[in-house]
């Protein structure tokens, strides 16, 4: 019988506990043992686990977070800190590891690898979906949808005293939730990393749309969604280009944290169940220091590196929907 032992890091996403769920019931079956290193790595480097049995599961699919905790540890970035992980997963007789987070989390189990000789196994878990290997991460479905309700919520009020809102969307340095949530609300101007080539550039072509929407239509509501660590000094920045061209009663909102928490929604519940029973049933086989994904509707296994070092590229259909909806003339996009 094998002894499994599970971790969420780095960002946290709905989603999580899902994954973990679904675990613990493909271990019951097995008839593996399962432990929980809680707080990320911090748990692995501190001996600090808990057996994960079926008592755990009661509820847990719709519950947001994580119930291991997440956390960044600094440690685990030092040899020693990867030497003292090998060492403890060693004397806690742990056949496989498998890590639920993101890149950052992807890159630490692979340091791991080289120093251990178990199996490790990464499941994708973060609202940014920035990990080449898989059409989709736990946690970036719920993530569109909690932003997408909140820019609804704002247009209104835009609406109602028609004002230009900015509005930031998480995603890391990556544009998808940004992309993702811009279209599902109908935003009128989408800011993305991928796509910016300066701030100049990018000013005058929202300018020019708010300018033509004003002299076709008057006074109205605009919302450009932003993604974070795009503009140069973030929402203020944009807000002082926009005064210097004569736009002023602009309104900026950071959506911030509410976007990585919450119920998940369906698609993350079981993107998170299948990844959680792929992973399981993968345990004990040669296949390790691998990501488990979805492509194509298809269960994959990605090679670790892989999921950081090539760069996802955004959905080209959506791209497309975004650039017919801000105006064809924008060349760039
Ligand atoms: P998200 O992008 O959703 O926040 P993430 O997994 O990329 O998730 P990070 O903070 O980048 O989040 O990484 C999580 C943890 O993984 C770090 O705190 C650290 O313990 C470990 N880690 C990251 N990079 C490395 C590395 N190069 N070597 C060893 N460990 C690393």
């Amino acid at each position: 019988s094998k002894r499994v032992a599970i971790l969420t890091s780095g960002g946290d996403a709905p989603g999580m506990n899902a994954c973990i769920r679904a675990s613990i019931i493909a271990c019951q079956k097995a008839n593996y043992t399962l432990l929980g290193y809680k707080h990320g790595y911090n748990g692995l480097l501190q001996q600090e686990y808990i057996p994960l049995s079926l008592d755990s599961t009661h509820n847990l699919i719709q519950q947001g977070g994580t119930i291991l905790h997440s956390a960044r540890c600094k440690e685990l970035k030092s040899h020693e800190g990867i030497k003292k992980a090998a060492n403890n997963l060693m004397k806690a007789e742990i056949d496989t590891l498998i890590v639920i987070g993101g890149d950052g989390s992807f890159r630490g189990a692979a340091e791991i690898g080289k120093e251990w000789k178990g199996q490790i196994l990464g499941i994708p878990g973060t609202i940014d979906n920035d990990i080449s290997g898989t059409d989709a991460t736990i946690g970036y479905f719920t993530a569109i949808d909690t932003a997408m309700s909140s820019i609804d919520k704002v247009r209104d009020t835009a609406d109602a005293f028609e004002r230009i809102f900015l509005i930031e969307v998480m995603g890391r340095n990556a544009g998808f939730l940004a992309l993702n949530a811009a279209l599902s609300s109908a935003a009128d101007y989408v800011v993305v990393p991928e796509f910016f080539e300066s701030a100049d550039k990018e000013i005058e072509k929202i300018v020019t749309q708010i300018k033509a929407q004003r002299a076709l239509k008057g006074p109205v509501s605009f919302i450009v969604v932003v993604a974070e660590n795009v503009w140069p000094k973030g929402l203020s920045g944009l807000t002082e280009e926009l005064m210097k061209h004569d736009i002023s009663d602009v309104r900026p909102v950071t959506l911030g944290h509410v976007q990585r928490g919450g119920s998940p929604v369906a698609q993350d519940r079981l993107l998170a169940t299948t990844l959680g029973e792929f992973a399981i049933s993968l345990v004990g086989s040669d296949i390790t220091n691998i990501m488990v994904g979805e492509v194509n509707q298809r269960p994959v296994t990605v090679p670790l590196h892989k999921t950081w070092e090539n760069t996802k590229p955004l959905n080209e259909a959506h791209v497309e929907a975004m650039r017919t909806l801000m105006n064809e003339r924008y060349s760039s996009w």
